[in-house]
């Protein structure tokens, strides 16, 4: 899952990232409304995080603005300001739950999970050929049977399901692992792609990761599935 973090508290922002790193997010923190709207008009994200009380200008308006530039992902907002008025405005703006500072980082976690299962009955499985990938628990199955794989092999054909048929590009797989690793070589891609092109073809799922020279990878279905 893809998030954006808005705070202005380097520590917790920071802090934040890192967590829900090692719970396999692929999450970045943005300290200003002004960078968070410039992120989101380019970036597709899964959730937004955002803290109310923001050095720009208030949250509320930002959120208002994001939501009005399109954004459709859920929204957490994050504040130490846990009075009801800014609760209601803060919903009323378009956010999705609201959790006050201090918090304790499981249930943030908590509260992630059931905003995106929420949202997961509007967003159901990803599936082609045999192969059936949940989006929100991260499981992945071939004709009903589960299929081990790392969360990044996973990120990566997850962006070939949801572009099925279409070309994803190598640079847009690195954007969408980098989170992970800082510094990711455009070889590791094609070690991932080829780790999961041996699970798919061990499963018999009848589906081809196609290399397609200077474009990127694109998910076909066997002429025989
Ligand atoms: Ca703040």
């Amino acid at each position: 899952m893809r998030l954006l973090v808005i705070e202005d508290d380097l520590e917790l922002a920071n802090g934040l990232v890192n967590a829900l790193g090692q719970s396999h997010h692929a999450a970045e923190a943005v300290h200003t409304g002004q960078a968070a709207l410039a992120l989101c008009a380019v970036t597709q994200y899964d959730l937004v995080i955002l803290d109310l009380g923001l050095p720009d200008g208030d949250g509320i308006a930002l959120l208002r603005r994001l939501r009005l530039q399109g954004l459709a992902a859920p929204v957490l907002i994050l504040t130490a300001r846990d009075h009801l008025q800014d609760r209601i405005a803060g919903l009323d703006a378009g956010a999705d739950d609201y959790l006050a500072k201090p918090f304790a980082l499981g249930e943030l976690e908590a509260r992630i999970r059931a905003l995106w299962r929420r949202g997961a009955s509007t967003n159901p499985l990803l599936s082609f050929g045999r192969i059936e990938f949940d989006p929100a628990s991260r499981q992945l199955a071939v004709q009903g049977k589960p299929v081990a794989a790392t969360a990044r092999e996973l990120a990566v054909l997850e962006l070939l399901l949801r572009r099925s048929g279409g070309v994803v590009s190598k640079n847009q797989m690195i954007e969408s692992l980098y989170t992970w690793d800082q510094e990711v070589n455009p070889t590791m891609i094609e070690v991932f792609v080829s780790r999961l092109r041996r699970k798919l073809e061990r499963a018999d799922a009848g589906v081809e990761i196609r290399a397609l020279r200077g474009l990127g990878y694109r998910l076909e279905q066997h002429a025989h599935a």
